[in-house]
């Protein structure tokens, strides 16, 4: 349901126009994508341009039917809050909030009442394994646990995509590899999973691999067995 259709990002820097993102089309099909390149490949401006945090100078991304770069930045807020979730390296929990309250805030922002949205953000927390952290505050949980917290609050509207953006930089590896366990659970209950990574090991979990350099899809890596894992879920 997301698309982006060759789409091309400029950046003045100073008398120098820096190309971001180069021409790049792709159909974001469900499953777990991830997106690798080195540093300044233009992974974080492609996440932006995605998620409509940010417009292109040329192309278009579409959502579904609907031409979701070409949108004013309020519609492009209000299609945000509704279809994506977003899982950051520094997307900080807020720290006057507990954790089941930092799920549910989503849901108030959307209207959600407070005894729906109480339980369900007790229910997301059970299922990233926190049921016994929702009275904990942020800084009493670990960071892993911080950032399974982070995953719920994500899920909080339901969103059929979800971007991560280096989930799991800041975790020791077990921590992280409950991270991706569960970004990946969630590709295979058909959600899109759109993954941002340097780390090429976190990137073979993925059932395609995105390479970028100097702003060019260089490459698109399919992992067949991964790919028949999904579907036989
Ligand atoms: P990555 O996430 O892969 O490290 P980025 O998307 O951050 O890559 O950057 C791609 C290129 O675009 C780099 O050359 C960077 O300097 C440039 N760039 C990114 N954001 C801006 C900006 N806001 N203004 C000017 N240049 C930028």
């Amino acid at each position: 349901m997301l698309e982006a259709i060759n789409l091309h990002k400029r950046y003045h820097q100073g008398e120098l126009d820096v190309v971001a993102v180069d021409r790049f089309s792709y159909r974001f099909p469900a499953g777990l994508t991830a997106i690798v390149g080195p540093s300044g490949s233009g992974k974080t401006t492609l996440l932006n341009l995605l998620a409509g945090f940010d417009v292109p100078s040329e192309g278009e991304v579409w959502l579904g039917n609907t031409p979701f770069s070409t949108l004013s930045e309020d519609a492009r807020s209000e299609l945000r809050l509704k279809h994506m979730g977003f899982v950051f390296q520094q997307w900080n929990l807020i720290p006057t909030l507990t954790a089941l309250e930092n799920v549910a805030f989503p849901m108030m922002l959307a209207g959600i009442g407070l005894k729906e949205r109480t339980a369900r953000a007790a229910a997301l927390l059970e299922a990233v394994g926190l049921g016994h952290r929702v009275k904990h505050w942020p800084n009493k949980l670990s960071g892993g646990e911080q950032q399974r917290v982070a995953i719920a609050r994500a899920l909080a509207l339901n969103p059929p995509i979800l971007f991560a953006d280096e989930p799991t930089g800041n975790l020791d590896s077990a921590s992280g590899a409950r991270v991706v366990e569960l970004l990946l659970h969630q590709a295979q209950e058909g959600r899109t999973v759109i993954l941002v990574t340097h780390d090429l090991e976190l990137a073979r979990q993925a059932e395609r691999v995105l390479r970028l350099r100097d702003g060019r899809l260089m490459e698109i890596e399919e992992a067949p067995s991964k790919r028949s894992a999904v579907s036989s879920c």
